[in-house]
This record gives C-alpha cells, structure tokens and sequence, in this order.
C-alpha cells in the first residue's frame, strides 16, 4: 500500500496541466486503488471488523481495476461513444462499492439515474437478502434541482439524464459552453461536438467520485426483493464542486484537465 500511496505522490508532484493520457491513465489507477482501500478500511472500522493483510491487498487490487474502467469509461465518453462510457463507468462504481462493503468486487451491479442508483444481486452475491437494493444520493438529488434550474430542456439520452439552455452558462467572468452539475451533464444549443463528450467525461467523474464515498445510512438488513439500502451523502462530490469552484482557477482544476486532454488532446484555455 505503501507503493501506491507513494506512486501517487510521484505523480502529483509533476505538473498537472500538462499530464499527457498515459499519465490521465496511471492517475486514474493509482488514485481509485489507494480511495478504494481507505474506503474500505472506513467501512470495516463502522462495521466493527479488523481489516486483514489479504483484505487489504483485495482491495487495493480491486481499486486499481476499477481504475482502468473509469479511465475507458472517459475515453470512450471523449470520443463520443457516451452510453457505453456511462455503463463502463457504472460497472467500476459498482466495484468499488462492492469491494469496499467487503463483498465480491461483482456481487452488484449498480446503475445510477438520476438521484437513484438501482443495484442488482448477481450470482457472485453470497447474501443474496435482495434482487435490487436502492441507494438514494442526497448530493445528486441537490445536483439534480440545480440541474433543472438552470435547464431550458431536460432530455434522457445516453443512459443519463441532460439539460440544454439557449444561451451560453456565464458563471463570474467565464462563458460556458457547458456546464455538469454532479451527473446531469448540460450543453448550450450552441456548443460544438466536442462540448457533449467534455460534459460526459464531467458526469462519469463524478459517479467516479460518489462510488468511493461510504453510505451515510445502511438500513437494517430485511430479505425483500426490492429495497431502500443506503442513503449517500456525496459530501466528497459536493466538497470538490465547492473547492474547484472558489479555491482553483479553472485551468488548474484536475477534471478540466481530464476532461480537455482526454476530449480535445490539449491543456485547458487560459
Ligand atoms: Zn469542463
């Protein structure tokens, strides 16, 4: 574990900006591996069991695939290809909440719309106490609002939910050709091909970003075929929005840099 903290550290230590996608890549890897592991020495210390050796390699190991499927799961949203980017980036949520719960990496797959994240049982799950667990996201659900009150449209398409305005978001002194709240990713009518992909890779960031937070509320364990399971607070997704925007001029901001390298293949404009 010790090498995966310090490799991140390596590679934070160079500038960002300029990171190139082998670099976006091993970011992606190194960053979810050690959230992961943290997640799951978090949820271990709530549920009152001691974390092994074992455990703690299992989720390490976990997290580093998961990783790789969150950087596909942007790739394949910045060239276009967004619905299958949103599913690949819905499969690596659902390894990391599974792994960091201490269950099979694949005991659930999850799939988040809206507010909503619907986790279906597969054969991997040894409880089997449901078919389909709901999770409800209180930061998303805020997102969402936000979302719809900046929207002069609302659209379901590429497996998520979108916004459009007529005009370009002007937020201080910036024009936006696009803006995401949370997941619902919103584009001005105006906006070039590439602003979509930019605002998706945006969306899968931050379901990236909810997957490594543990539930605020786990309700009591019932046998149902459908239940309410947790509630998420998304208190990492929401600190990070408020952070970026008041602490990070935009072109520092690590998923600008993300997003335009991975989209456009350039630094974001100054
Ligand atoms: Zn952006």
């Amino acid at each position: 574990m010790r090498v995966a903290a310090l490799s991140l550290a390596i590679l934070l230590a160079l500038p960002l900006p300029a990171a190139d996608r082998e670099r976006i890549a091993a970011i992606n890897v190194a960053a979810t591996s050690l959230v992961t592991f943290v997640s799951c020495a978090v949820q271990a210390r709530l549920q009152k069991k001691s974390l092994t050796r074992r455990d703690a390699a299992r989720c390490f190991g976990a997290g580093g695939v998961a990783g790789v499927g969150f950087y596909q799961a942007k790739r394949l949203a910045a060239r276009g290809d967004i619905t299958t980017g949103w599913l690949a980036a819905n499969v690596a949520s659902s390894i990391v909440e599974n792994t960091a719960a201490g269950e099979h990496p694949l005991s659930r797959l999850g799939y988040t719309f809206g507010p909503l994240r619907l986790r279906v049982a597969t054969p991997l799950d040894r409880a089997r106490e449901s078919y389909v667990d709901i999770d409800v996201s209180a930061a998303e659900t805020v997102f969402l609002a936000r979302a719809i009150g900046t929207a002069d449209d609302i659209d379901v398409r590429d497996g998520m939910i979108w916004y459009d305005t007529r005009d370009p978001i002007v937020e201080g002194d910036i024009v936006y050709h696009g803006y995401t709240w949370g997941i619902f990713p919103g584009v001005w009518r105006g906006a070039d091909q590439f602003t979509p992909r930019h605002e998706a890779v945006h969306a899968v960031q931050s379901l990236q970003l909810d997957s490594i937070e543990p539930p605020l509320l786990t309700f009591h364990r019932s046998r149902r075929a459908v239940r309410l399971r947790h509630i998420r607070a998304g208190a990492l997704n929401l600190a990070d929005n408020i952070y970026n925007a008041n602490a990070l001029d935009y072109e520092d901001r690590w998923a600008e840099i993300e997003a335009f390298r991975l989209t456009e293949d350039r630094e974001p404009p100054r």
